[in-house]
């Protein structure tokens, strides 16, 4: 194994073809690695942001709440109250007297001042470590201003990204089932999509198209009210196994909802997406307009994709991204724009999920999980990559390097999901990849 991979985490990369038994994954960072994953906080607010008629607070210092201001993709149809991103700013003062009055003074002026239908409160580790009693303070607040005021606990030591999205579930699972209004026979909730530059919008048309009722999206373009109902959908449909599995199984448990696993990436998973929808409400109607949709659309995409997939054949692409499920949607949808995988990892991976990556992966590909900067770098250059398909902290390693970049993670500004999706991504490969600039890089 190369010497650039630290001795602890050497089972956590493998081979496909030569490696077997399972990968070692789901557990803590190795300390010292500098891993690509983000914080239990960030994890939480990537889940909850997106609700845009609630007001969000992160009780912290202010610099948790940078990364989150308004950087993100997650698009409203109408309030934008979610892209304000409010932090009680903590200092030196609090950490030593404590900050439950500046969070109980935050929260009811911003609660008086804009109104929302909920509020969000995020604990981040200074909170943690202080011990200020979030839920106390949200109680009272709660009962006084009368809406619901959630406590997300999410110091961001006290575990990783996909922690935080547990949390987060559990926070949103407190909303769901407080409403009760009655919903269409064929009713969808779908779950873990963000809206990133509208893509919930794409999805949701070809639902429409299809006869069916979109109850809540949980939580892109969500709304407070919605997620209130969802208990009332007939079907929670959940895109990326690791974000919004959670808040699936609980609603199973408790209101009896049952849920599939989906993904909108490249056309293959798009279409079964429709087809598994159809199917679940046992409906030949459903079934027959599933498949117009899905003749309609790769008609038309097909022979659009075809210019790209011959100047595009041979390219060798690098994929690190948060979810192995969207990493899985990624190696198909590269295939068919003529695109190698070479390398192909994530943050939060289960080991069944790289058991499907080392079987639909060529052999001799990379497979990592839980990675850093000097692993990935390495292995862009032994594989000789020639495009990066990841997030805003992989965006530098490609930049660096000299390489094509493409942004699929909450930052991106380019509707990828869907089969409008397929088409951008295979427009931004192909710019990326084919930009002369990198010849300057040598
Ligand atoms: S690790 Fe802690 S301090 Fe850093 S952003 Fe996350 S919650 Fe804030």
């Amino acid at each position: 194994m190369a010497n650039y991979i630290l001795t602890e985490r050497q089972k956590q990369v493998a081979r496909s073809g030569s490696d077997s038994g399972k990968m070692v994954c789901n557990k803590p960072s190795v300390a010292g690695s500098v891993s690509q994953r983000a914080c239990v906080f960030c994890g939480s607010r990537v889940v909850l942001y997106p609700i845009a008629d609630a007001l969000h607070i992160i009780h912290g210092p202010i610099g948790c709440a940078a990364y989150t201001w308004d950087i993100r993709g997650a698009m409203s149809s109408g309030p934008e109250l979610h892209r304000m991103s409010f932090s009680t700013d903590l200092s030196e003062k609090e950490v030593v007297f404590g900050g439950e009055p500046k969070l109980y003074q935050g929260l009811t002026e911003l609660i008086e001042k804009y109104n929302p239908k909920a509020a969000f409160v995020y604990s981040t580790c200074i909170v943690g470590i202080i011990g200020d009693d979030v839920e106390k303070i949200c109680k009272q607040v709660a009962q006084e201003k009368n809406i619901p005021v959630l406590p997300v606990q999410a110091p961001g030591f006290q575990g990783s990204k996909k922690d935080g999205y547990k949390v987060a579930c559990e926070a949103l699972f407190n909303l769901v089932g407080t409403l009760d209004l009655p919903v269409p026979k064929y009713s969808i909730n779908i779950l873990g999509d963000f809206n990133l530059a509208g893509e919930l919008w794409i999805l949701m048309d070809y639902y429409k198209r299809m006869g069916v009722h979109i109850n809540a999206t949980i939580t892109g373009d969500g709304r407070v009210d919605a997620i209130r109902n969802a208990q009332n959908a007939a079907l929670n449909v959940v895109q990326c196994s690791g974000s919004m599995a959670h808040l699936a199984r609980l609603m199973k448990e408790k209101y009896n909802v049952p849920f599939m696993h989906v993904s909108y990436f490249g056309i293959e998973d798009m279409s079964d997406a429709l087809y598994e929808v159809a199917k679940f409400f046992n409906s030949d109607e459903l079934m027959a307009k599933a498949r117009d949709i899905v003749r309609e659309e790769v008609g038309r995409l097909m022979p659009a994709l075809q210019w790209y997939r011959e100047r595009l054949e041979g390219k060798r692409a690098a994929v690190y991204v948060g979810g192995a499920f969207k990493a899985i949607s990624l190696i198909k949808a590269l295939r068919l724009i003529g695109v190698k995988t070479v390398i192909v990892g994530s943050q939060t991976g289960n080991a069944d999920d790289y058991e499907v990556i080392k079987k639909l992966s060529d052999e001799d590909t990379i497979i990592v999980d839980d990675s850093n900067p000097v692993e990935l770098s390495n292995f862009v250059k032994e594989k000789q990559a020639d495009v990066f398909i990841g997030g805003v902290k992989e965006r530098p390693i490609a930049h660096k390097i000299g390489i094509g970049f493409c942004d699929h993670n909450h930052e991106r500004k380019e509707a990828l999901a869907g089969y409008e999706g397929m088409m951008n991504f295979a427009k931004e490969i192909y710019a990326t990849t084919m930009s002369p600039i990198w010849k300057f890089t040598m």
